[in-house]
């Protein structure tokens, strides 16, 4: 951690309307290639990310334009029947980025605001993940657009089920493996499973993780990706000589990884200072009791109200001083608009996509680093992954099993992303991009291209 942190240089120019890459040679360097299909502003950043570490890789136009775009998307419109009577159609999405490694693997997104773009950047990063971490998928994301906090249970059954049965063809277990992601749980991930296992006439567990254990879920599953995220840290501390009782630390969401990670780092004698939600944010600048915030969420559904902390305003709280901040919720929430003001000296990327490309540059010049998106939350899918071989092999893993296998994961990452930051002489996300399009590529080279 101590290597000096690589600036990105110029942004790339803005990306040409269209579809800019389709064949090899025309590729302009600092063109970002858009299929107007999927064109958005989240695709453009994983585009742009992409772009710096295939230029450090020196990747040909071919490989690039190969890798950019995603192979094979699904976009349904079905009818669901309200608990009111009334008929609402809603949109679904399932993109699979890349099927060069293996089955796609990636969870389904349930949010008001999805869409097609949003899906195809995350498939895409869903890629690098799972390379990274050495698993044998290619990355996908899909989900609904619909807000699951203004549906019933009942409706959320009945967008689930029909979803399943709409992207259907694209998915099996040695197909296309979906687990959860924002607004979907254990509990959408067993009407799944029903779905897809009702329609081929028998159980099939393994063509969904997150499962509830009861169902062939796996334990640990549901704290992983938090889990995940405090390993990460742990690595980087050893790093940088610090010792975790002695540090602050500010998380941004209290869903399912960021709660965990609070939890996490308070059982460690970590000081957490501030926590928010979709409501708002809390601070208590002697530090946060975890145990009770989360009591207090159990019982009132949100932070607000929590009476031992003052309320914060979302984006003030990014930028109160602390040593690490964990962005645990959305993507796009570190930009070029507040990264010069933020206060801390490490952030850990619990969420995909929180760090703009314009936000890395002024971070890099001011000596704060990143531990990204690829490598810190990747403890969902490696534990997704053990839960699918759990699935397959009709066999299940102890805790602390789960627990060491993806402790030993996670570590062994985190030392290839720093070995090649050094070697490469680059910032953590690009060698962690870097790393992961090269295992890629290679694999695509060598399937080379058919007929
Ligand atoms: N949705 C999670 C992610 O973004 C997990 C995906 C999975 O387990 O397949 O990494």
């Amino acid at each position: 951690m101590s290597a000096p942190i690589q600036s990105h240089g110029g942004e790339p120019a803005p990306p040409a309307p269209g579809h800019a890459a389709a064949r090899p040679g025309e590729f302009q360097r600092d063109d970002v290639p858009l299929g107007e299909e999927w064109h958005s502003a989240l695709y453009a950043m994983a585009c742009r990310q992409f772009a710096r570490a295939a230029d450090v890789l020196a990747l040909e136009d071919e490989v690039r334009t190969r890798l950019l775009e995603p192979r094979r998307s699904l976009v349904c419109n079905f009818p669901v029947r309200m608990d009111s009577g009334e008929v609402v159609n809603y949109t679904g999405y399932r993109v699979q980025h890349t099927l060069t490694m293996g089955p796609t693997k990636g969870g389904l997104r349930f949010a008001p605001d999805l869409g097609f773009g949003e899906c195809a950047a995350l498939a895409m990063w869903m890629t690098w993940k799972c390379s990274l971490v050495n698993l044998p998928f290619g990355g996908a994301k899909g989900g609904v657009r619909c807000d699951p906090y203004a549906l019933s249970p009942g409706e959320m059954e009945r967008i689930t089920r029909r979803y399943a049965a709409e992207i259907l063809p694209v998915i099996g277990p040695d197909v296309d493996i979906p687990a959860p992601d924002m607004g979907t749980g254990e509990r959408e991930m067993a009407w799944f499973y029903d779905t897809y296992s009702q329609s081929v006439g028998n159980a099939v567990p393994a063509v969904v993780t997150g499962k509830p254990v009861a169902l062939g879920g796996t334990v640990g599953r549901q704290s992983a990706t938090g889990l995940g995220v405090v390993f990460t840290i742990e690595s980087a501390f050893e790093e940088l000589d610090w010792a975790l009782p002695e540090r602050s630390f500010v998380v941004q969401g209290f869903g399912n990884v960021g709660s965990v990670v609070a939890q996490e780092l308070h059982a460690r004698g970590g000081k957490v200072l501030a926590v928010s939600d979709i409501r708002g944010a809390i601070t208590n600048p002697h530090g946060l009791d975890i145990p009770a915030v989360t009591r207090w969420v159990a019982e009132h559904q949100y932070l607000e109200g929590y009476p031992e902390a003052e309320p914060i305003d979302g984006g003030a709280m990014l930028e109160l001083e602390c040593d690490v901040l964990v962005p645990a919720a959305r993507e796009e929430q570190i930009t070029h608009q507040n990264a010069d003001r933020l206060r801390c000296r490490l952030i850990v990327e619990g969420a995909n996509g929180p760090t703009t490309p314009a936000a890395d540059r002024i971070l890099a010049e001011r000596g704060i680093v990143v531990v990204p998106d690829i490598l810190a939350n990747a403890g969902g899918v490696i534990v997704s992954y053990f839960e699918w071989v759990q699935s397959h092999q009709k066999y299940s893993w102890e805790a602390l099993e789960v627990r060491e296998r993806l402790r030993t994961q996670m570590r062994a990452a985190f030392g290839r992303v720093r070995a090649t930051a050094d070697e490469l002489g680059v910032d953590h996300r690009t060698a962690a991009l870097a790393s992961a399009i090269q295992h890629v590529s290679e694999a695509a080279k060598l399937r080379a291209i058919y007929p």
